[in-house]
This record gives structure tokens, C-alpha cells and sequence, in this order.
């Protein structure tokens, strides 16, 4: 469980987060919506350890990891853009995120290949990056957070460069894996279709503040306000 208490985070006069509170539950989906500059990304920096905070805390089932570095957090990170190591092959990019487990060369082999199975990125384990299209190398950033199996994984646009088939079809894949290993997903998005699509619950963000939570049916049924309403209803 991830509880966000009195989170603030300020650039100068900017209040990029403003006072969110906010409680993940085990297993959840959870999406961060809003328009360009709401805040999205600095929250999930925040949370996930590159951007320090300015008042409140983050706790991980009750504990606090305010000052713990991001790699000492436990989380598993993907951004819109991948970042693969262009020498190594797709198998080495996501063992090399297997380097600080202590796992036998055997078992860590073995786990590579049911992450790339899951992603369906098996037959093209030993490629390099360059010679896969843009939705092959985002599976391969999405096998390299997931490969420790981390409780918890928090994407920012993950998809945002994507095309649009090939985004629903890695919607899919996510939803997939979130259920078959039941993990909680914090997912940043600015396209109100996706974040329908895929959350258990949305926070709505507007100007570092969460405007609204819920369900997608109550975003979309019942919106807080009409800032709300113009947001989630604008993709329908
Ligand atoms: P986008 O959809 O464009 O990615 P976002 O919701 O992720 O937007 P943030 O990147 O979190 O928005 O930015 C929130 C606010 O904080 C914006 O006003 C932005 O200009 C400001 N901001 C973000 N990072 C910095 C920084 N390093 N220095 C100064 N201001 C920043
Ligand atoms: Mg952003």
C-alpha cells in the first residue's frame, strides 16, 4: 500500500504538486490524469525517488521512504522513452536489471525468458535495439521493470510515442500483466481514452492538485466539476 500525505512540490513560485493526498491500494490501478504541466510526472518522480518533495511524506506499507534513493524504494520504473542499452542485446537489457539479485546465471536466464514470453518478445531476445520498431523497444522497457517482479511499477506515458494500434495492443499487455501477477500500477497519461481503458481508479490533476478520484464510471458519469467533464469527455 502507497499513502501520499500532504505531498508538495514547488519550482520557484510553481507549485508543480500541491498538497495530494492520495492512498494505493495492494494490486491497484491507478492512473494520474490531467493536462500538459497538471503535475503528473513530478508526482511520480516523487514517488518514485528522483524528485525530492517539499512537505509531506510517501509511505510503503506504513513506512516512510522519503529519503530512501530510488533504487532502495523497490519499485519498477517505465518512461515514454525506453532508454535500452544499444550494445546489448534485448535478453542482456532486461538481465541487466536482474545484476543486484543474486540469482544463479541458470535462474536468471530463466526469469529473462518468461518476462520476454509475457511481453511476447521471446523470438527476439537476441536483437539489439536498433533493429526493433518503437512498440518492440517499449516491451523491452516494460520486461526490464517488471523482470524483478516488483510489487509496485510506475509509468510515465508509456505509450505517448506510440501509434495508436500499437498502443492498444501494449494497453492490453499491461492490463494482462497487471492481473497475472497482481501487480499495483501507478500509470501517468494525458489521453483520457487510455486512462478509461486501462484504471481501476483515475486522479484527476489540475495545477499539482488531485481535482478528482475514482472509478472511470464515475469520472465519466458523475465529473466533480467542469473542468472534469471537459477533460474526461473530450476523447468521446
Ligand atoms: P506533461 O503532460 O506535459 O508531461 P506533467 O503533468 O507531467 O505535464 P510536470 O512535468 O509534472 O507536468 O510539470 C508540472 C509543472 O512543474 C509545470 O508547470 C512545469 O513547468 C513545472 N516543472 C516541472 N519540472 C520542472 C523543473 N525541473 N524546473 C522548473 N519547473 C518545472
Ligand atoms: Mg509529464
Amino acid at each position: 500500500r502507497i499513502d501520499l500525505r500532504g505531498v508538495s512540490r514547488r519550482f520557484g513560485r510553481v507549485a508543480a504538486v500541491d498538497d495530494v493526498d492520495l492512498a494505493i491500494e495492494p494490486g491497484e490501478f491507478v492512473t494520474l490524469l490531467g493536462p500538459s504541466g497538471s503535475g503528473k510526472s513530478t508526482l511520480l518522480a516523487a514517488v518514485a525517488g528522483f524528485s525530492p518533495i517539499d512537505e509531506g511524506d510517501i509511505l510503503v506499507d506504513g513506512r516512510s521512504v522519503r529519503d530512501l534513493p530510488p533504487h532502495r524504494r523497490g519499485f519498477g520504473m517505465v518512461f515514454q522513452h525506453y532508454a535500452l542499452f544499444p550494445h546489448m542485446s534485448v535478453a542482456q537489457n532486461v538481465a541487466f536489471a536482474l545484476r543486484m539479485e543474486g540469482l544463479g546465471r541458470a535462474q536468471s536466464a530463466r526469469r529473462v525468458g518468461e518476462t520476454l514470453e509475457l511481453l511476447h518478445m521471446g523470438e527476439h531476445a537476441s536483437r539489439k535495439p536498433a533493429q526493433l520498431s518503437g512498440g518492440q523497444q517499449q516491451r523491452v522497457a516494460i520486461a526490464r521493470a517488471i523482470v524483478r517482479r516488483p510489487r509496485v511499477v510506475l509509468m510515465d506515458e508509456p505509450l505517448s510515442a506510440l501509434d495508436r494500434r500499437l498502443r492498444e495492443a501494449i494497453q492490453i499487455e499491461i492490463r494482462a500483466l497487471h492481473r497475472t501477477l497482481g501487480t499495483t500500477i501507478v500509470f501517468v497519461t494525458h489521453d483520457q481514452g487510455e486512462a478509461l481503458a486501462l484504471s481501476d481508479r483515475i486522479a484527476v490533476l489540475d495545477h499539482g492538485r488531485i481535482v478528482q478520484l475514482g472509478t472511470p464510471a464515475t469520472l465519466y458519469r458523475a465529473p466533480a466539476s467542469d473542468f472534469v467533464a471537459r477533460f474526461v469527455g473530450e476523447s468521446n
